[in-house]
């Protein structure tokens, strides 16, 4: 038989970085609440049978929200045998919250203090044994990011399995003890022995889920009743009420008795001094702002970008072409296979794998953003923002997330309990760029834009503005009116990001980049190329005449209001749904990067194919539009309907085409001299419609006076 030792936190407080020490595996660190919604399994280093299980951060037992669920739900069904409870030593007041309910489940807890460095860096000591003699289980102050003491702790929490927990904190005062006592007296033949207390307590919480899974008959209900309103009406407060305040006051005790501070509590800590400036009501935004363009502008425009053309102009270029080329003299090829090999595969592959170092780049920085501790403080001030639109910060952890990859993006707006919200979140958190849709980007602006340091990080502004348009637009709409989650945070510290980590996430991202350019890219790249050689009699022909060019002309139509009426821009739009940077890579293999010709070559190519209106154009319907297959498929799962799955691929296909025309359109007429007709009329009175949504008073409140006072509670 295994030993299951459960990891039981608040969010942040470090329950993954210890997870990862204690197992040795890599699980992604998120700096905020949500990222771990399932919980995950592991070994222990050095013991084959005991198993680690990384639950999702709480703050409560209370199932207010689907990872509150998932805890719950393991912790008293599936029993661990021990709990190894994180608490975030440096804020031990909400931590502890959980702990007085863990310690009721009937199972051995353990207590680790973690960020127990940042502890005694404020010169604060806590006395542990005392902590564990007043809880009746045993205490350890560790740091997980410092590797200190985390065996230690699985050791302990080993050591405590099979121990009986024979006395509960005296967490509550005099009349609720006696309740909570006839309460478990009343029902102690009908739930497990160990769980008695906890079962007492949320039935004295008139906890609906305990309530339903009991099943008591009305006498037995009634009898509880009459007690607990009697302790009602002797504390003149609800039940719940009764149990929250009484939890508090309990650590309210043990902290004064355990925790000797150093610094005055009004002293400001380092993070404090920082946050003071990068969450400031007026700087947040400038701030943010300036960050993300200095990101762009290192990794896509200038270091990025030059090693970018290193890799495409005289790794491909030269060395790859160069020898392909010798290669296939040498074993005298046919035509069609040098063909292949050179225009199909180098060109359309390489082309993409060129983007290698600044997809590495933008992930470095966005890792050390995240790591630091800052981009908990981005969602933080997006919160601030969102609200005021009816909006929550918790819709923008899956967008932070979607900038790695919108599937994981997807899936992370599950944290959302609010149904009406998190659909709006799976269908518009697609818009922030992907490290796919920054290949698209970085090429069209080397393109047609280069030595513009804004047009890069213009293209992720704009993806954050389109999503806040749109989400203020739908929420005046009846499909998604509601009230916006509560969304509460931890701000860790700030720290100095671990360079492993860091590396680790740059390369895991890398990894999935040059896989993803092997497979599928290669497979279209491939597909692309034989029908745009090919006629339908399949004779090797020019490329004006293969079948790619009857097809592209065939729906060119559909895009020559946006200005890319070319057949090939056609067929790149197309073939970027199976994976966004085949846009490039189509790009690439359809202007012949044939017999040699370089990289500036293809960029000739290209810059003949559209101006670079439509160039943008062409960027913006890329990014907007729906997003690569695999994310729709997880939109569509997400969804968990087809109706919705429809309503969200429509509204991006809709919104898409409609940005990209509307800027086309406009931009010609205001820029470029183009007379002001019916596609300029269409532009006005669709950006006209959109202002109409954006800032319509909300039609319909939906908001009851009931609900109104619930939110204010
Ligand atoms: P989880 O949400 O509980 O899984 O927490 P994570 O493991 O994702 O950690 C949250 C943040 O706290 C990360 O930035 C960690 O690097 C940081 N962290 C975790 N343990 C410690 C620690 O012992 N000391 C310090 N200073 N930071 C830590
Ligand atoms: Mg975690």
């Amino acid at each position: 038989m295994s030993v299951k030792i459960a990891l039981a936190g608040n969010p942040n407080c470090g329950k993954t970085t210890l997870f990862n020490e204690l197992t040795g595996s890599s699980q992604y660190v998120g700096n905020w609440a949500g990222v771990t919604v399932e919980k995950k399994d592991g070994l222990l280093k050095g013991h084959h049978d005991v198993i680690i299980q990384d639950l999702p951060g709480i703050y409560s037992l209370s199932p207010y929200s689907p990872e509150e669920k998932v805890a719950r739900n393991y912790l008293v069904k599936e029993k661990p045998d021990v709990i190894l409870n994180i608490i975030d030593g440096t804020n031990l007041e909400r931590n502890m919250y959980l702990t007085t309910q863990l310690l009721e489940l009937g199972i051995p807890v353990v207590i680790a203090v973690n960020m127990y460095d940042v502890v005694e860096k404020n010169g604060d000591v806590i006395n542990l044994d005392k902590l564990g003699e007043t809880l009746h289980c045993k205490a350890i102050g560790i740091s997980a990011l410092h590797k200190t003491n985390c065996l230690e702790a699985a050791e302990l929490a080993l050591s405590s399995v099979g121990m009986k927990v024979k006395e509960h904190p005296h967490v509550f005062s005099g009349s609720v003890e006696h309740a909570l006592a006839h309460i478990e007296e009343s029902v102690s033949d009908k739930v497990d022995n160990h769980l008695l207390r906890w079962y007492a307590v949320k039935l004295f919480e008139r906890d609906p889920e305990v309530d339903k899974e009991l099943k008591l008959d009305k006498a037995l209900m009634d009898h509880l009743d009459g007690h607990i309103k009697d302790c009602e009406e002797e504390m003149d407060d609800d039940s719940v009420s009764i149990i929250i305040n009484q939890r508090y006051d309990y650590i309210e005790r043990i902290i004064g008795t355990v925790l000797y501070r150093k610094k005055g509590e009004d002293q400001m800590s380092v993070s404090d001094r920082i946050d003071a400036v990068v969450t400031n009501r007026i700087l947040a935004l400038p701030i943010f702002f300036l960050i993300m363009t200095l990101v762009y502008y290192i990794s896509v425009t200038t270091i990025g970008g030059w090693a970018t053309d290193w890799v495409n102009d005289v790794f491909f270029g030269e060395y790859v072409n160069d020898a392909a080329n010798v290669f296939m003299q040498s074993i005298a090829a046919p035509e069609w296979l040098h063909n292949l090999i050179v225009d199909g595969i180098i060109g359309g592959v390489g082309t993409v794998l060129g983007f290698v170092p600044q997809i590495m780049l933008l992930f470095f920085f966005l890792a050390v953003l995240e790591d630091s501790g800052y981009m908990a403080r981005v969602a933080f001030i997006m919160d601030r923002i969102f609200r005021r639109f009816g909006l929550s910060g918790k819709s923008f952890i899956p967008i932070l997330i979607g900038s790695g990859c919108g599937v994981p993006a997807v899936m992370a707006s599950r944290t959302i309990e609010n149904e009406q919200e998190r659909r709006m979140t799976i269908m518009l958190c697609t818009f922030i760029p992907c490290s796919a849709k920054a290949v698209i980007i970085s090429m069209i602006t080397s393109v047609f834009f280069p030595g513009s340091v804004f047009m890069a990080p213009a293209m992720y502004f704009l993806g954050i503005a389109v999503i806040v348009l749109s989400g203020i637009a739908l929420r005046k709409t009846s499909l998604f009116a509601g009230k916006p989650s509560t969304f509460v945070m931890e701000l860790p510290a700030y720290h100095v990001p671990a360079l492993k980590g860091v590396l680790r996430h740059m390369w895991e991202k890398a990894r999935g980049f040059i896989i993803k350019a092997g497979t599928l890219i290669f497979t279209v790249c491939v597909i692309i190329w034989f029908f745009s050689s090919f006629d339908l009699s399949l004779h090797m022909t020019d490329i004006e005449n293969s079948m790619m060019a009857a097809f592209g002309n065939a729906i060119s139509c559909f895009f020559e209001p946006l200005g890319l009426g070319n057949w090939k821009s056609a067929v790149a739009v197309i073939s970027a749904e199976m994976a966004k940077e085949n846009a490039i890579g189509t790009l690439a293999v359809l202007n012949g990067v044939s017999d040699g010709a370089s990289d500036a070559q293809m960029a000739v190519g290209i810059r003949s194919m559209m101006t670079p209106l439509a160039a943008l154009s062409f960027m913006i319907l890329n990014l907007f539009d729906p997003p690569c297959l695999v994310a729709m498929v997880t939109i569509a799962r997400e969804m968990g309907n087809k109706m919705w799955a429809a309503i969200a691929i429509s509204f991006q296909l809709v919104l898409g085409y409609c940005l990209a025309f509307s800027v086309y359109q406009l931009g010609g007429w205001l820029f470029y001299g183009m007379p002001f007709g019916i596609g300029q009329a269409v532009a006005v009175a669709l950006c006209l419609a959109a202002l109409y949504f954006i800032f319509r008073p909300a039609p319909h409140s939906k908001v009851s006076g009931k609900e109104r006072e619930g939110a204010a509670v």
